[in-house]
């Protein structure tokens, strides 16, 4: 568990301390942007070996580098790479689940040209929020420092800012006195079935 010097530092931080916080053995989540699999090699161990990540991504290498980092581990097992993109998340995952993290925008290292888009993006949060157990967690990590990355975090903020407060707490944390935009997040909670 972090420290609050680490819970307050930026989105990303603030999001695995969330993970930490809702993810306990057993339980089943999904990655909606692997990447390089950090989030799901987390998400791998938290979840422990009665646990269940499913994992998506559209590049192949995305699936083959999470493959390796999850091997090293030892935490394969664990975990369904899936090479699809998430707006396809309910041909794969059937039963309900506690947390879906999704990291949006496009890979650091990676093609910039691929990139999380608004179209979508808001049909596979919608999906995933059928798939949300009861105090179930959805994260988003938003990339407005980019221009395609501002356009989704318009549409999401307001799409997420419309859903029924009797079903979903919804929460958006952004900084206010940064240079460059930095990412934010949105925390959507499950309270009613
Ligand atoms: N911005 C983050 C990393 C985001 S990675 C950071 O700075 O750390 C985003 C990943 O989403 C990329 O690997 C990309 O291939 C993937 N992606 C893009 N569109 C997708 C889709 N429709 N379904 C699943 N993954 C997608």
């Amino acid at each position: 568990m972090g420290s609050q010097e680490k819970v307050y530092k930026n989105a990303v931080e603030i999001a695995k301390v969330l993970c930490e916080q809702k993810l306990h053995y057993g339980d089943i989540a999904i990655d909606c942007t692997m990447g390089n699999g950090n989030d799901t090699a987390f998400l791998c161990e938290l979840v422990g070996d009665s646990g269940k990540v499913y994992a998506f991504d559209i590049q192949e290498t995305a699936i083959e580098n999470t493959r390796r980092l999850l091997s090293d581990y030892n935490l394969l097992e664990r975990a369904e790479l899936i090479l699809d993109g998430h707006q396809n998340v309910d041909k794969y995952v059937t039963s309900k689940v506690k947390f879906v993290i999704f990291n949006l925008g496009y890979l650091p290292k990676g093609d910039h040209r691929v990139v999380t888009k608004t179209e979508t993006t808001l049909p596979a949060i919608e999906k995933c929020l059928n798939l949300l157990q009861k105090n179930g967690v959805i994260i988003l990590v938003l990339y407005p420092g980019h221009e395609s990355g501002t356009e989704e975090k318009k549409n999401i903020v307001e799409y997420v800012s419309n859903l029924p407060q009797k079903e979903y707490s919804v929460s958006h944390l952004h900084f206010l006195n940064q240079i460059n935009n930095p990412p934010e997040l949105v925390c959507i909670e499950k309270v009613k079935d």
